[in-house]
């Protein structure tokens, strides 16, 4: 899990239809074939993770998912089912919906996406938070993306934020910069499409710095994590699964890593 504000506005604007179901691939590298290469290579060059989350299916394995695994000087467990609209629609599935539109812009300017997952499937598990967290460590990506909804029961509770690692040698004190930099970009870049900034996370400004997320504090290039919107929220359930807010999501993040790699 992890929230969204939608300007009224924005919520006039995008379709409520559900989204499509899923595919699959995993630790897919994939590089522009030569026909996208030619269209546009604002992005050539670059290796950019995107961490979809959690698997669709860990609800269904409590063993394996709840396995302590390393999280960055302390244990946690390996992941959790992560969280739905009171609908019933998954967070793990919004996650890999907006995953394969963002592969798919990035892809077409020229970059090599790695993604941490490669499927959405209820007979899948994982990725485990350590392995998510290495992700793109050996080929010295050039950020890391990860997707997730929020599930607060707050009153009125909705809107995005973003995460960013804090300062804590000697895990997070060489990306802390650069991710801290990556999530104003990232924030400015939703906000700049209609979204909100969260209601209910401290601050208020929409940024969140964190030393206990597995996710974060083992990445050795810079990362942030997104909560796009809380998902019990009616106004952001309604965004987060339809497929135009889908859309608008992958349009604001994309737009973020070229703002971010420019
Ligand atoms: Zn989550």
């Amino acid at each position: 899990m992890t929230g969204c504000l939608v300007s009224v506005a924005l919520v006039a604007v995008l379709g409520l239809s559900p989204a499509p179901g899923c595919g699959g691939l995993d630790k897919l590298d994939q590089r522009a074939s030569p026909s996208q290469s030619s269209v546009r290579q604002a992005l050539a060059g670059k290796v950019i993770v995107i961490d979809a989350g959690h698997q669709l299916g860990n609800h269904n394995f409590p063993a394996e998912i709840n396995r302590p695994v390393p999280a960055g000087g302390f244990s946690k467990p390996c992941n959790t089912t992560g969280t739905a609209t009171n609908g019933g629609y998954a967070e793990a599935t919004f996650a890999w919906q907006v995953t394969l539109r963002l592969k798919a812009k990035l892809q077409k300017a020229g970059a090599t996406v790695v993604l941490t997952r490669k499927s959405n499937r209820e007979d899948r598990w994982g990725p485990c938070v350590d392995v998510r967290g290495r992700a793109g460590n050996a080929r010295n990506a050039d950020l890391k993306i990860s997707i997730h909804g929020d599930g607060s029961l707050a009153s009125g509770a909705h809107g995005f934020h973003v995460i960013y690692p804090s300062d804590r040698a000697p895990w997070t004190d060489d990306i802390h910069e650069p991710s801290r930099r990556l999530a104003q970009v990232t924030k400015d870049s939703l906000v700049r499409k209609g979204f909100s900034v969260a209601t209910y996370i401290a601050g208020g400004d929409g940024l969140d710095e964190r030393s206990d997320l597995g996710t974060l504090n083992l990445s050795d290039v810079p990362v942030v994590m997104l909560e796009a919107g809380n998902m019990r929220d009616r106004g952001d359930a309604a965004v987060m699964s339809s497929a135009t807010g889908q859309a608008t999501y992958a349009r604001a993040l994309a737009r973020a890593v070229r703002t971010f790699l420019r």
